[in-house]
């Protein structure tokens, strides 16, 4: 049955009219670096300057429009030498924002000292970034926006009094969860498995590419703008070029933050909360009933914490 099915499909192949390849849906991606000017560990003799020079330089190939660079500026107090990273950063004519003094985790901290720590990044942001625009991005650490629906208004209030723009995160792909496993397996010299890291990280990120775009449509019925959440971590900077081919593989053109963030759909406010956090249209998801499950649920950081042990 199977066999006359399979010779049937062939026959139908073999007579069919030349075939155009399949078209690739375009979708619009800005891309977004978190936890500058120090994030993970480094490899051996590595500095974090070489770090954002190795990103700068694949952004730059690849002809990317800004791209935003969110700040912890309690880095640079404690290792003064990381100011450099930053200046780095502007010179290559990309922008900062504003990603907490602290890196504050909004589930675990008051509401006056969250929003302390939003205002005490402002001056050294000042200092580095002529933008106001740019540097009024603001990016929740954790991605946790508040637990419950108060905490939440609470936050978006403040930010919206004080001319803040939420840099809402669409693509995640734990990208953060392969810097420490990069470190150890390259620590080992086990070549095979850094290989398959490098490959997982690049599938990984298609694979929710995918995924959000499939809940795009099904949310809104139509192709949605995505950011996409990266760090200035080890395995990110590697896999990068990597990454960014793939993605133009799929369809994507690049565009900045401000463009993507423009898409009605990041005017959406769930307006409930969300224990943990997440990428945007998980919220929204969540908010509409329909099912869907973070990628910090599927395992994967479980496994990567278990690679080159
Ligand atoms: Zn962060």
């Amino acid at each position: 049955m199977r066999l006359a099915f399979s010779l049937l499909l062939l026959a139908a192949c073999t007579h069919s009219p030349t075939t155009a390849p399949p078209t690739v849906r375009e979708v619009e991606v800005a891309v977004t670096v978190d936890d500058l000017p120090l994030h993970g560990p480094l490899l051996p003799g590595q500095t974090r300057l070489d770090l954002a020079r190795g990103m700068l330089a694949v952004l730059a190939r690849h002809h990317l429009p800004p791209v935003v660079g969110f700040v912890n500026g309690v880095r640079v107090e404690a290792f003064p030498d990381t100011r450099a990273v930053l200046e780095t950063w502007r010179a290559a004519g990309q922008p900062l924002g504003n990603h907490g003094w602290s890196h504050r985790n909004l589930d675990q901290t008051e509401l006056e000292p969250y929003l302390a720590d939003i205002t005490a990044n402002e001056p050294l942001l000042e200092q580095l970034e002529p933008d106001a625009a740019a540097r009024h991005f603001y990016r929740y650490p954790f991605l946790h926006e508040g637990a419950d629906a108060a905490r939440r208004r609470a936050v978006r209030d403040f930010l919206r009094q004080h001319g803040y723009r939420t840099a809402e995160v669409s693509l995640d792909g734990d990208g953060w969860a392969f810097s420490e496993p990069r470190v150890r397996c390259a620590a080992k010299g086990d070549q095979a498995t850094l290989h398959r890291l490098h490959e997982q990280f690049v599938e990984v990120h298609v694979d929710e590419l995918r995924r959000m775009r499939a809940l795009g449509l099904q949310l809104e019925h139509r192709e949605l703008r995505h950011v996409l959440l990266l760090h200035l971590g080890v395995a990110e900077v590697d896999a990068l070029d990597g990454l960014l081919t793939a993605y133009e593989h799929e369809g994507v053109r690049w565009v900045s933050l401000g463009r993507a963030l423009d898409d009605p759909f990041y005017a959406i406010d769930p307006d409930q909360g969300f224990r943990g956090g997440a990428a945007f249209p998980y919220l929204v998801a969540k908010a509409r009933g329909v099912e869907a499950r973070p990628i910090y649920l599927r395992g994967l950081e479980e496994q990567l914490e278990q690679v080159c042990r």
